[in-house]
């Protein structure tokens, strides 16, 4: 695990120290990008077709603010002040936060419970990605399962507030912010004048427009036996979102057993079905991380029922025995690179 970390490490920082420069290729792409460590990951932003360097500041001053508006971890944040308002009062917050959070209750209908975003007391708990990780008993587990329900997180759409009605709840938008904030910064890309970029949040990748000379981009699927970056196959996209779910991203192990970061609420532990991995391929960023993390709690079988039978999203499953089922519309665009793994749909 600890040389995983520092590989991580490694990597993102030759990433983060290549990627401050200009860059320009000789070819059809004109592009510049910018990497920085926020949202708690990796984020490189890629603008095409042009070589304006100041247009970056705003946009991560945007991503900032949005942090500091959804994140659980900054002490002045809505979801800080909702955690110490649970079970009190209702509290105001700013509109990112009713639509994180209405946008997080439909997925949990839709996932009959799976994805939840109440589980905050559980999350924080396993601390899973943390120097405070660990196995907690069943009693703990027990008695913070008892603070997660979404049904108890209510919205007043009117007044602009929330509460959440059991003291000690709190929320946690791991599963989605990532996505809408990608979408938030491609519309003020847009608003910037650039028509044509790649938002990158940590692996959760929105491809705006297309290349330079209107071409699709290739975008990797992500391997889930590789660290960041590394992909098993690929598809030709523009004007789409890919995001990556699985169990590889963050995880502990303990006595040969692999403890992840995605948790079934109804057992307060990680999910154990056959998947090592779910792509999501849709327009919204928004839809791809909050279907990610679904579909990988609902299973190859649920999950892949529930992707054929919406319009314009696209998935790819690995599971744990390395084989990939694709949705129906994907068939004809997905690549397969790493021939370790094999197509069996
Ligand atoms: P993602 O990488 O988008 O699949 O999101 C994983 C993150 O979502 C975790 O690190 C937790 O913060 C959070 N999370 C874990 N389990 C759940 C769940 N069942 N429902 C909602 N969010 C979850
Ligand atoms: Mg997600």
């Amino acid at each position: 695990m600890k040389k995983k970390i520092i590989l991580i490490v490694i990597m993102s920082m030759i990433l983060y120290i290549t990627s401050c420069s200009y860059k320009q290729n000789n070819g059809a792409d004109k592009k510049i990008s910018k990497s920085d460590f926020m949202l708690n990951t990796y984020i490189t932003i890629t603008l095409y077709d042009t070589e304006d360097e100041t247009l970056f500041e705003p946009i991560f001053d945007y991503i900032k603010q949005l942090e500091n508006i959804l994140s659980i971890h900054i002490k002045t944040s809505d979801l800080y002040k909702l955690r110490e308002n649970a079970g009190k009062e209702y509290t105001k917050v700013s509109d990112e936060t009713i639509e994180v959070t209405k946008k997080s209750i439909e997925y949990s209908e839709l996932s009959e419970g799976l994805f939840d975003v109440s589980l905050g007391p559980i999350i924080e708990l396993w601390g899973i990605g943390t120097p405070e990780e660990r196995v907690p008993s069943k009693e703990e587990i027990e008695k913070a399962l008892l603070l997660v329900d979404y049904k108890k997180v209510k919205i007043d759409e009117e007044q602009k507030q929330i509460m959440l009605e059991k003291e000690g709840m709190f929320i946690d938008f791991g599963a989605i912010a990532k996505g809408y904030i990608a979408d938030k910064t491609a519309d003020k890309i847009k608003e910037l004048g650039i028509d044509n970029a790649i938002v990158n949040l940590g692996g959760n990748v929105l491809l705006l427009g297309t290349k330079s000379d209107n071409s699709d981009f290739s975008v990797g699927i992500q391997n889930p036996e590789e660290a960041r970056g590394g992909y098993l196959g690929i598809i030709k996209a523009s004007n789409l979102s890919v995001v990556t779910s699985g169990d590889y991203e963050r995880y502990f192990e303990k006595d040969d057993k692999r403890y992840h970061h995605i948790i079934n609420p109804f057992t307060g532990f990680p999910s154990d079905n056959n998947l090592k991995s779910v792509s999501i391929i849709s327009s919204t960023s928004f839809e791809s991380d909050a279907l990610s993390t679904t579909t990988l709690l609902l299973g190859l079988e649920k999950g892949l029922s529930k992707v054929n039978n919406l319009d314009d999203v696209e998935a790819v499953f690995v599971t744990k025995d390395n084989k990939i089922y694709l949705s129906d519309g994907i068939k004809d665009k997905f690549e397969l690179t790493d021939k370790k793994y094999k197509i069996v749909n």
